[in-house]
């Protein structure tokens, strides 16, 4: 499937954008629909659709540099004393742009970013049976 999107334009410098960080294989840069004053998006320069497309080792890269952008937001003048790393993979998580990133989101307090409650804690066979299941889906 053709993985082309507005970040594929972005990683070549032609469309523009609020570049933080870029290596070989990563780009990062200013979310243009920030959650949060700050919010940068961690992007593979080769595109993948979709967390099972992604190349694992660029995946452990993205989360490097999260690493490294999460520690950069509380020292700058962002001025967040928390951060959460958001990834959504497929259209039912909310996955909008069809090139894999991760959203690096400071936080404040008070700042309504979150996640909606959850339901009622399951019974331990029930997460003992779905743990099972996930066992044997990961095989070797
Ligand atoms: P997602 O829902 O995880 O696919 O998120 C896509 C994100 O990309 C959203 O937060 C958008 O605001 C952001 N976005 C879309 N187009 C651009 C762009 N040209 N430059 C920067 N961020 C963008």
């Amino acid at each position: 499937m053709n993985p082309y999107t507005i970040f594929a334009d972005i990683v070549a410098g032609r469309a523009p954008s609020s570049k933080v960080y870029e290596d070989d294989d990563v780009v990062a840069f200013m979310d243009i629909r920030p959650m949060t004053p700050g919010h940068l998006l961690v992007v593979p320069k080769v595109a993948a659709r979709s967390l099972a497309e992604l190349d694992p080792v660029v995946g452990g890269k993205l989360f490097q540099v999260g690493q490294r952008l999460a520690a950069a937001m509380r020292a700058s003048e962002v001025g967040c004393d928390g951060v959460n790393f958001f990834l959504a993979d497929g259209v039912t998580a909310g996955q909008e742009v069809f090139h894999v990133h991760l959203h690096v989101i400071p936080r404040t307090p008070g700042d309504g970013f979150g996640l909606r409650g959850r339901p009622a804690s399951p019974r331990r066979e029930d997460l003992d049976y779905l743990a099972a299941s996930i066992r044997g889906a990961l095989g070797n």
